[in-house]
């Protein structure tokens, strides 16, 4: 069976809706168990700012799929969801990004991983943090607490637990 985490953004309301169709949809496919998934989190928007708060949240997943299948799954999630790929880092309802997948190192066209964003990102280091501090990552060498240790003390108090509706 293969470990892996998956990070799932939301900044189009209902917001917290499209989270929870998300992982929902992902323990549909009798190939995924869905192990522990974080709290939901709020964000400002990174890159492009104009645009309404995303929530975020890290699941764990354990699957028999290999990670080409699982993220042809999970583009199969987002389009069902409405997402429409028009600016990068623009708003979107759903995106679902393989973060780590065991500790193996994927770079193909279609695939990298670790995600090549994972270590600068707080709103992912701090709910990966929440249910994984200590799982390790390849390629940077590093576990996730060490990871967001880097992080400056401003980027990660932007990241604050969502208080509901
Ligand atoms: P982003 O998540 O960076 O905002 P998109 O969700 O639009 O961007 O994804 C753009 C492309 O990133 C996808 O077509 C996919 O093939 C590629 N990609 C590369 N590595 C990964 C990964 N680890 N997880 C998800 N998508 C990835
Ligand atoms: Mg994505």
């Amino acid at each position: 069976m293969n470990r892996v985490f998956i990070g799932v953004g939301s900044n189009i309301e209902p917001r917290n809706h499209y989270l929870e169709r998300a992982i929902h949809q992902l323990k549909q496919h009798e190939e995924i168990t869905v192990i522990a998934k974080s709290s939901i989190y709020e964000t400002a928007p990174v890159g492009f700012t104009e645009q309404e708060d995303f929530l975020n949240m890290v699941i764990e997943l354990e699957t028999a799929l290999k990670s080409i299948d699982l993220l042809r799954y999970c583009q199969q999630i987002e389009m069902e969801q409405g997402r429409k790929r028009t600016i990068k880092n623009g708003p979107r309802t759903l995106d679902l990004d393989i973060l780590l997948y065991n500790e193996d190192i994927v770079m193909s066209p279609q695939l990298t991983i670790p995600h090549p964003r994972l270590h600068e990102r707080a709103f992912v280091l701090v709910p990966f943090n929440e249910i994984a501090p200590d799982v390790f990552v390849p390629k940077l060498e590093r576990t996730i607490t060490q990871l967001l240790k880097e992080l400056s003390t401003t980027e990660v108090e932007q990241v604050v637990k969502w208080k509901g509706k």
